[in-house]
C-alpha cells in the first residue's frame, strides 16, 4: 500500500501540467498515474498544482556564531511553509572549510531541521586555501569563494581552487563582485555620505560583470565548473552568456529580492533592502526574468541572510548589516510574480526546482518527481489572493521585506521525502526530520 497520494492535482510532467494522481511509497515517487489507488494518507489537489519542492541553493540558515539572527530549526520552518524542501547551508564567515567544522553543521541539521539541506564548503579566503581536501572527507563538494572582500581571492588563488576542483570534480560557487573595484568605488563613496542609497550606488553591474569576466576566464582554463552566485544584472547576464559561448562551464543564480525590488525603493526602506550586491534597475530586474523565461538562468535562490532590526537600523548605512531573509517567500515570489509575466509554470518550477538540482548535481535524486526520485513536493494553489504579512514569517528575526505585498497564489502543503511537514498554514513536523545530501562521493 502506498503511504500518501496526492490526488486530482496537475502534476509536472516534462514540462508539462498533467492531470493525474501521484502516489507515494518508503519516502519516494512511485508513480504518478490515472489510476485510483488506496493510500494511508490522501491529500485532495483538485484545482491545485503538483510540484517537486523547491530547491533553495544559496541560504546563511546556520551561520555559526550569529545564530542570533537564524538556526537549522527556525529556518527549516520557514522553508517548509513555503514549500523549500531542501536547503544549501551558506557559510557567514570561514566556519565550513573543515571536516570538523561541516562535521558539526551537518548534526546540527539533523538534529533541528525539518526540511533536507546540504553544505557549502567555505568561505574559501585565502587563508584558508590549505584546507581545499577537507569537505570531501565528509561528501561535501560545493566550495564557496570570493572575488572582492570581505574574503578576497585574486587571480592565483582563483587559479588555485579552480585547478582543485577541475581535479576532484567539485563546483566553485563564487560571489563574483570585483574585488578592487569594490575597494576603490566604496572608499570613494563613504567619503561622499553614509545613507542607503550612496552605499547602494557604490556597487554598479560594471563590478558584477568584471568579475563574471575574469573569474570564468580563469575557470575555462582550469577546466571547472563556475557556479555565479546572485546575479543581479543585465551586465552580468551578458558576460556569462560570453562565458558559455566560449565554453565555459558556467551556470547561474539570482535571488528572488532581485526579481521584486529595484534601487529606487532603498530611498524608503533604506536598511531593509540593503544587501550584496545591492538592488539594481528596472530594466536589469526585467533582464532577470528574460534569462528565467528563455533558460539562461539554472536557479532563483535566496541568498537567505537575516538579521536583526537592531543589526539593521543603523544611523550610518556603512554599519548596517547587508542582507535580507527570502526562504520562506522563495517559491511564491517566483510563482506568483513569474506567472503575472507570463512565464508558465513548468519553466519556473525548472529554476526552483530541476535547475538547481542539476546545477548542483542532485539531480534526480532531488529536484524531480520521476519515479524513483525522493518525495519531495510542492502543492501550489494558484490564482488566490495571498496578502504577505510578517506575523506568518518564521524567521527568528521577525521581519520581511515582502511584508504587504500580494501574491497571486500560496503554498498549500509541502512533502518531504513523502512525510507532509506543512498543510493549510501549519507546520506539522518537530525538527529531526531533515537529512544531509552529500554532493560529493569518491565512487
Ligand atoms: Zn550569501
Amino acid at each position: 500500500m502506498h503511504e500518501l497520494a496526492i490526488k486530482g492535482g496537475r502534476v509536472l510532467l516534462g514540462e508539462e501540467l498533467v492531470e493525474a494522481n501521484l502516489y507515494v511509497r518508503d519516502g519516494k515517487i512511485s508513480s504518478i498515474s490515472k489510476r485510483d489507488m488506496a493510500a494511508e494518507e490522501v491529500i485532495d489537489a483538485r484545482g491545485a498544482v503538483v510540484l517537486p519542492g523547491a530547491i533553495d541553493v544559496h541560504a546563511h540558515v546556520h551561520p555559526i556564531g550569529y545564530l542570533h539572527r537564524e538556526d537549522f530549526l527556525t529556518g527549516s520552518r520557514a522553508a517548509a511553509a513555503g514549500g523549500v524542501t531542501t536547503i544549501f547551508d551558506m557559510p557567514l564567515m570561514e566556519e565550513s572549510c573543515t571536516a570538523e567544522g561541516i562535521k558539526r553543521k551537518i548534526q546540527d541539521g539533523e538534529r533541528m531541521s525539518i526540511v533536507d539541506f546540504a553544505i557549502h564548503a567555505g568561505t574559501f579566503s585565502k587563508r584558508m586555501l590549505g584546507l581545499l581536501e577537507e569537505p570531501l572527507k565528509v561528501g561535501v563538494g560545493s566550495y564557496k569563494a570570493f572575488t572582492c572582500p570581505p574574503f578576497e581571492l585574486d587571480s592565483p588563488e582563483l587559479l588555485r581552487i579552480f585547478r582543485f576542483a577541475a581535479e576532484k570534480d567539485v563546483i566553485v560557487v563564487v560571489h563574483s563582485e570585483d574585488g578592487g573595484m569594490v575597494r576603490a568605488l566604496e572608499e570613494e563613496a563613504r567619503s561622499r555620505g553614509s545613507d542607503f542609497m550612496d552605499r547602494n550606488l557604490a556597487r554598479p553591474p560594471a563590478v558584477e560583470e568584471a568579475a563574471v569576466l575574469r573569474t570564468s576566464v580563469i575557470a575555462r582554463f582550469a577546466g571547472a565548473r563556475y557556479h555565479v552566485a546572485h546575479v543581479t544584472s543585465l551586465p552580468q547576464l551578458r558576460a556569462i552568456e560570453y562565458a558559455r559561448s566560449r565554453g565555459t562551464r558556467i551556470t547561474a543564480e539570482t535571488c528572488i529580492h532581485y526579481l521584486v525590488f529595484t534601487r529606487e525603493e532603498v530611498r524608503s526602506k533604506g536598511p531593509y533592502l540593503t544587501m550584496n550586491p545591492p538592488l539594481k534597475s528596472r530594466e536589469d530586474r526585467e533582464a532577470l526574468w528574460r534569462a528565467i523565461a528563455d533558460g539562461a538562468m539554472e536557479a532563483v535562490a535566496t541568498d537567505h541572510a537575516p538579521g536583526t532590526r537592531e543589526e539593521k537600523e543603523k544611523e550610518n548605512a556603512w554599519e548596517a548589516w547587508g542582507g535580507v531573509p527570502g526562504l520562506q517567500e522563495l517559491p511564491t515570489v517566483v510563482l506568483s510574480e513569474g506567472t503575472k509575466r507570463g512565464i508558465p509554470i513548468p519553466r519556473l518550477s525548472y529554476v526552483l526546482s530541476e535547475g538547481p538540482a542539476r546545477a548542483m548535481r542532485i539531480y534526480p535524486k532531488k529536484g524531480s518527481l520521476l519515479p524513483g526520485s525522493d518525495a519531495d513536493i510542492l502543492i501550489w494553489r494558484p490564482n488566490v489572493e495571498n496578502v504577505w504579512s510578517g506575523e506568518a514569517v518564521h524567521y527568528k528575526t521577525g521581519w520581511t521585506p515582502y511584508e504587504g505585498m500580494t501574491f497571486s497564489g500560496r503554498v498549500e502543503a509541502t512533502v518531504v521525502r513523502g512525510r507532509i511537514v506543512f498543510r493549510n498554514g501549519e507546520i506539522l513536523e518537530r525538527g529531526g526530520w531533515g537529512r544531509f545530501v552529500r554532493t560529493y562521493s569518491r565512487a
